[in-house]
Formats: structure tokens, sequence, C-alpha cells
């Protein structure tokens, strides 16, 4: 033992197998509830709280009022929020019916594949399903689990991740939605995007949970989650959370499924079309998916097992440039709405026109990832915007096709155009001073464009307002300026730059001159 780290660090295996035996050791005799330790501690847990029937499980939604919450998020996907919204009524009904103890024998759950590109939704109706019905959610990656779970993830993990979204509540996590992306990439068919004997592992782990299991609250990896649950036992004769049923847990898996609509057409015996528009090839390939079944999936790379726990097969549609112009300008959660909420924390208002949100739609399009496009246009669009306008005094834009074609000239011109809106009221400020001076002192006096400017100038380097600057500047203009006319009969005074640079010396040379034009 004491030479064992020359050996170098255990295996996964190893160090998994000496903690289990130290804990055997060590915790027999300490547990008061008497079970063993393995029971408490690693893999087997103690079922019973978490099977026992909890408190009442509400739900009675229709299909129609889901579809209609979604209609309201999500655009397009008609036939896919459809399904769903069936799908999961029918589920929750169960679950409902479960939780009064009418279950209904046999009864097979609606686990769902969702077939589609990146980008159109998916994940967007699922989650969005969840929030209405109130059940926690978690997203997970396929491509991210490895057979055994030592390496990278373990499927159970994301019941457990469930579990800490219903804020470790089991019996809700117990009803939760799992939603798991890229599920075709763990097909192991000769289709080239298979990872073959691993992903058969993964796809026979995943069975377990689609099936019915108990997963430990505490993962048997956490090492220091089992301390934890050793030390409650030992010191305070408390039992470990526990574990959590999978048996009403919703399954969603998805992908893109690239080549399973050359396997349905085989099937079909349907020929692809060869010269077909984008729109028109991507309308077939979803007609061909919709008639998608199990045996696709089977020659697809999928265990028929794994596959016959997902009755649910549900098809979303490539987004066209007018759906992503309707997700632009309808969507409740359009990115529209944070951006007008972002401008809007620095007290900017930003108005999106018709052909701005077009020309983003279009820029969107070419991205090829679906809605996901429409945020990184914008990102790249609004990156400047976002970073200079806080600091300037513009209160609100458009957005035009112009700006969303060239940000950066645009926001130039806006700077640019607002300075000028400034320049204007300044020069009016000054004229206004001239103006109250006239009313007050019987003096007419008029400031050159120039010399305006130079005050402007001023008051802006000083950080003083023009009317202060002014007054301040001028105040004795009234006395000089009334000598000279009285020596000159002159009515109208011109302030030109340099009365503006030197003020007080220009009147004295002004007062002189009116005395020498009087004796002349
Ligand atoms: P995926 O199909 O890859 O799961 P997501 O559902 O995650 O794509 O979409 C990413 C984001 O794009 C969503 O959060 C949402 O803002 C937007 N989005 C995608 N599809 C739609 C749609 N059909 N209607 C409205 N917004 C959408």
């Amino acid at each position: 033992m004491p030479n064992d780290h020359l050996n170098g660090p255990p295996t996964p295996e190893e160090f998994q197998r000496r903690m289990a035996e130290f804990m055997q050791q060590h915790l027999h005799s300490a547990n008061p509830a008497g079970t063993s330790a393995q029971t408490d501690f690693a893999a087997a847990g103690d079922s019973t709280a978490a099977a026992s029937p909890q408190e009442e499980f509400e739900f009675d939604y229709k299909p129609r009022d889901i579809k209609a919450y979604l209609d309201r998020f999500v655009i397009k996907q008609d036939e896919a929020k459809k399904v769903l919204s069936v799908a999961l009524c029918d589920h929750y009904h169960q679950v409902r019916l479960a939780f009064a103890g009418k279950e209904t024998p046999n009864y097979a759950k609606q686990n769902i594949i969702l077939i589609g590109p990146t980008g159109v939704g998916k994940t967007y109706l699922i989650r969005s399903i969840a929030e209405l019905i109130g059940v926690p959610f978690v997203k997970g990656d396929a491509t991210k689990f490895s057979e055994t779970g030592y390496v990278g993830g373990d499927v159970e993990d994301l019941v457990r991740e469930l579990c800490r979204r219903a804020d470790g509540d089991v019996a809700r996590a117990q009803y939760g939605i799992i939603y798991i992306d890229e599920i075709d990439k763990i097909a192991a068919a000769s289709n080239g995007s298979g990872r073959d004997v691993s992903g058969r592992g993964v796809q026979t782990n995943l069975l377990k949970l689609m099936e019915e299991t108990e997963v430990p609250v505490r993962s048997p990896q956490d090492i220091a989650g089992q301390i934890q649950a050793m030390m409650d036992i030992t010191q305070r004769g408390k039992k470990g959370p526990g574990t959590i049923n999978t048996r009403h847990i919703l399954f969603i898996v998805s992908g893109a499924f690239d080549g399973l609509e050359k396997l349905v057409r085989r099937r079909l015996r349907e020929a692809t079309i060869g010269f077909a528009s984008k729109d028109a090839k991507a309308t077939e390939e979803t007609q061909a998916l919709l008639e998608v079944q199990t045996k696709d999936f089977i020659d697809f790379g999928f265990e028929p097992e794994f596959i016959g726990r997902l009755p649910v097969r549900v098809v979303c549609q490539p987004l066209s440039v007018d759906d992503l112009f309707a997700i632009l300008k309808t969507s409740e959660g359009s990115i529209i709405r944070q951006y007008e909420q972002s401008f809007a924390a620095y007290g900017i208002e930003v108005l999106f026109q018709d052909d701005g949100l077009r020309r983003i739609a279009e820029l969107a399009g070419n991205e090829q990832t679906g809605a996901r496009g429409l945020m990184t246009v914008a990102e790249r669009i609004f990156r400047d915007i976002k970073f200079e306008l806080p600091s300037t005094q513009v209160k609100r834009f458009v957005v035009t096709r112009e700006l969303v074609d060239d940000p950066p000239s645009e926001l130039k011109k806006l700077l640019a155009e607002h300075q000028q809106e400034e320049r204007k009221i300044a020069r009016q400020l000054v004229h206004e001073f001239a103006q109250r001076f006239t009313e007050n002192h019987g003096l007419r006096i008029k400031f050159t464009d120039a010399a305006a400017d130079l005050l402007i100038s001023n008051a802006l380097e000083q950080g003083v307002s023009i009317r202060d600057l002014c007054a301040q500047r001028f105040k004795d203009y009234q006395f000089g300026l009334k000598l000279i006319a009285q020596n000159t009969g002159r009515e109208e005074f011109i302030i030109d730059v340099d009365a503006v640079t030197e003020t007080d010396k220009v009147l004295s040379d002004w007062v002189v001159a009116s005395y020498r034009d009087k004796q002349a």
C-alpha cells in the first residue's frame, strides 16, 4: 500500500472499487439504520422515497391550448405543433392518472423523435411546452455520452440534472422532460455519421432510462457527494436523497438525420428530384420524412428496441427567408425585442423598419443555420452600434435596409446627423442670447456663424452651458457698446471670432476707436 503511488494513479474502475470497499468497511458498523453501505451510497440507493405516491399532479390542457400557446412563439412547424400538442397532452393526462393511482395498464409512453435541421425551433417547441405546463426540462447532447460513463458524461446525469432543475424536488423531476439532441450521431450503421460500437452502447443505456429505472440522485462518480452522504448517515442518521424513477419522464430525441430521407425514398421507390429549386427540394424532403417508418430508422443505424421506445415522430421543416422575417416580426420571442430592451436600458429607442427586418432575414438565410442565423447576423450588425451609441446623445434610430447592409457608415451618419442637429440647437441658443441682449439693453448684437460655432466649442470644452458662457463672457458689453452708440450713433454690432477670442480687448479697441470717430 505505501508504495502504491509509485505505480501511478489507479484507473477509475480501480478507484471506484477501492472507494466502495472503504465505505463498506467504515460504514457498516456506523450506519444506524443498519442498511449496508453499498445500498446507501452507490447506485442502488433508496427507492422508496422516490417511488411513493406524491402530491397531486394538475393537468387540464387540451391539444388546442398548447398549440395556441406555441403559435405565439414558434413560427411555422404547424404539423409538428399539432403532433406535439397531442402527444404531450396524452402523456401528462397519463401522468395525472398515475398520480391518482388509475394508470392505464401497459400504457406505452409517448416518447418523441424530432427530425429537422438545426435552428428551426425543435428545442424551442419543447422548452416552450415545458414552460407552459410547468415541468422541469433538461437538454443534453447525445455525442457527449460515452458507453461507460467514465469518460464524458453518463446518460443518468441527465436525470440528475433534471432533478437539479426541479430544485432538488425528486417528485417533480419524475415527470419532467429530457431532450437529447444529435441523437442521429449515435446511430451505428454504415451511413458514415455513426459511432458504431459506442453509439450502440449509449442507445442501450438510454433505452434503460426510457423504459423504467431508478437513478440515484447522487452520481456514483461524484465522490464528494458520496462522502457527504456517508457523513449524513453516520453523523445524523439522515437518509440519502434516494433515487429518481424514470417511468414518467418524457424523452424527446432530436437530430437532423441527414440521409434518412434517402432511405425513406428508397423504400418508397421514389426518385429524388434533380434540378428543383431550393425551397421545392426542402418541401420534397420534408414530405418524404413524413413517411418515415421504424424500418428506416433501423436502416439508419438504430437498435430496433431503441426506436421502438420512441413511437411519436415529428418532422420540423426548414425555414425560408419569409419564415425568418415572420420570426423577427411576429414571434413573441423575437430577438428584435431583446434588442429593443437592451437599447432601452440606455434610454435609446430603436425602430425596426420592415425593409431592415427583411434584409436581416435574407442575410440569416445565407448562414444556413435556421433562426440561429438571425442572432449571428444581428450580433454582427449591432456590435459597434451597441458599443458607441450609449455614450452619445443619440436617443433614437431606425433600422433600415441601408443600416443592415453597412452598419459602420450608418453609424457614422447617425452620429454626424446628431452633431448637426445639436449644432443647430446650439446656434439657436447663441442667437437667442443676442436677441435677449437687444431686448434688455436696446443695443442690437449679432454673432457671425463662425463666432457662434466658436462659442459652442468653448462651452463644450469648458463643460458649461452656452447661455452661461455667453452671459459671462459678454457681461460688460452693454456698457462699452452704449458708449460707442453715444459716440457714433451705431445701433448694430457684429460679434465676430476675434470678439469671441479676445472679448474685452476687442471691446476696448472699439470704444477707443469710437472716441476717435467722434472727434473726427
Ligand atoms: P433547434 O431546431 O436546433 O433545436 P432551436 O429551437 O434551439 O433550434 O432554435 C434556436 C433559436 O432560434 C430559438 O431559441 C428561437 O429563438 C429561434 N427559433 C428557431 N426556430 C424558430 C421558429 N420556428 N419560430 C420562432 N423562433 C425560432
